[in-house]
């Protein structure tokens, strides 16, 4: 019987039991996770602080999942190392787990730059994980005056779940605009004011110079007083294992579409996976849930001696911030067709005849064909584009595509 090993219990690892559940229905699995809770929905860590869901609501999947699956969950545990040539993964304890196949699934890690001074703040806090949302939640009161360092993502979604339960909110950034990796000036203004209608303070083009206590000098010279730290300046894929085991790594760990590593025997999946952007036509690293549960699944089934490929990742975002929402995918290059209307933007990338991205913000779309169109790569001139890019609607295929692409009767 084949011997699988995960080492990660994310997303990635999810999708990576239940591809190998799908063609080895007996192999035993071993999973080696470092956090001791059942894989959960990282996203939801702000809603839990909003209090828009509870504990009830965090697990990726039911109770038995686990053992329906037949899989030895290591909780609490680390793995420290790989050895290709024993086909043996060390763990933290000094024991080892051995495996015919394995998957590194081990996401990624805020990045925290070297602060003059951040040894002398009492209260500091990343925002990853779910122990970061419960151990923030118990720092913060109605007194509260929290400084977030980083306005992406992660910092962003923080601001959202504490506001209205602390007193006061800053969020400073070096970039000069807030979600600066997915979102233009133009659209980012229309968030930041909607940050700001909600009581939020942004120091855009600033971030802090050093910090004395509870007090960020800040690099444009004011002085910013706080009793609780977020550090949300970024993250970097967790590469090491594979890295040390002479795999190759670059910004993530180098995958091919099969989501095998160079190190046979070896795949990788998620968040610290370097794997094919089709909108890119390059390997990039696509932290985004989807990519992850995907990624996992090809990995499983391949491990098991299935054959599936994963080469339609691009990266995506849906997100919202007090009711504005904004969905982005893929990448910014190329003409650029646009609308706008009161409070919202839509853009339209398009080159080589093909959708390359879009940024939709404050728009009530389908965006879901657009992102199609993007994976697929769908010749424009086979689709009536000019109709699709007034408004995503299924009719601008023809009758036989959409049958394809949507299971609609012809
Ligand atoms: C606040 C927040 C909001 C987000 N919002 C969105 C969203 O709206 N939409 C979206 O698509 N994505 C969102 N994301 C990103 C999304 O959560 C990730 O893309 C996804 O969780 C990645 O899954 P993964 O399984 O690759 O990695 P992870 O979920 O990070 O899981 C990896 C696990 O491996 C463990 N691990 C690492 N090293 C080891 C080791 N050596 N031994 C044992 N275990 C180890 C880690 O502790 C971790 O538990 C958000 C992320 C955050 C933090």
């Amino acid at each position: 019987m084949k011997r699988y090993t995960i080492i990660g219990n994310g997303v990635a690892a999810i999708g990576c039991i239940e591809g190998i559940r799908g063609v080895d229905a007996q192999g035993p699995i071993t999973v080696v996770s470092h956090e001791r809770h059942p894989a959960y929905c990282r996203p939801l860590i702000s809603y839990l602080l909003e209090g828009r869901a509870d504990l009830g609501h965090m697990p990726y999947r039911d109770g038995a999942f686990y053992e329906r699956m037949g899989c030895e969950v290591l909780s609490g545990r680390d793995a420290v190392g790989i050895d290709p040539a024993a086909r043996e993964v060390e763990l933290d304890d000094g024991s080892r787990v051995s495996f015919d196949a394995l998957c590194v699934a081990t996401g990624s890690s805020p990045f925290v730059p070297p602060f003059a001074g951040l040894a002398t703040v009492a209260s500091q806090h990343a925002f990853m994980t779910l122990d970061d949302a419960l151990g923030l939640d118990a720092a913060i009161d109605a007194t509260s005056r929290v400084l977030i360092v980083g306005a992406g993502l992660i910092g962003l979604k923080c601001a959202e779940g504490i506001c209205g339960r602390v007193a006061s909110i800053t969020v400073c950034d070096l970039a000069d605009r807030v979600l600066s990796s997915i979102l233009d000036a133009e659209c980012a203004a229309l968030m930041q004011a909607r940050l700001e209608e909600q009581g939020i303070r942004l120091m855009l083009g600033d971030s802090v110079d050093r910090f004395e206590g509870g007090l960020a000098h800040m690099k444009g010279g004011e002085d910013v007083a706080f009793d609780v730290l977020v550090l949300a300046v970024g993250v970097r894929a967790n590469t090491a294992l594979v890295s040390q085991a002479g795999g190759e790594v670059d910004r993530g760990i180098i995958v091919d579409n099969h989501m095998r590593t160079s190190i046979p025997g070896v795949f990788a999946a998620g968040d610290c996976a370097q794997g094919y952007d089709v909108s890119l036509g390059a390997k990039r690293v696509l932290a985004i849930m989807p990519n992850a549960y995907m990624q996992g699944h090809a990995a499983g089934v391949c491990m098991a001696g299935g054959d599936e490929v994963f080469d339609t990742g691009i990266p995506m975002n849906s997100i919202g911030f007090f009711g504005l929402h904004a969905m982005t995918a893929g990448t910014y290059e190329g003409a650029c067709y646009e609308e706008r209307g009161e409070g919202s933007i839509k853009r339209l990338f398009t080159e080589d005849g093909l959708l390359k991205g879009f940024i939709l913000i404050g728009c009530d779309e389908r965006a879901g064909i657009y992102t199609s169109l993007i994976r697929e790569r769908t010749p424009l001139d086979s689709i009536d584009f000019e109709a699709l890019k007034k408004a995503a609607t299924t009719t601008a295929f023809s009758a036989e595509r959409r049958a394809q692409m949507f299971g609609e009767a012809v």
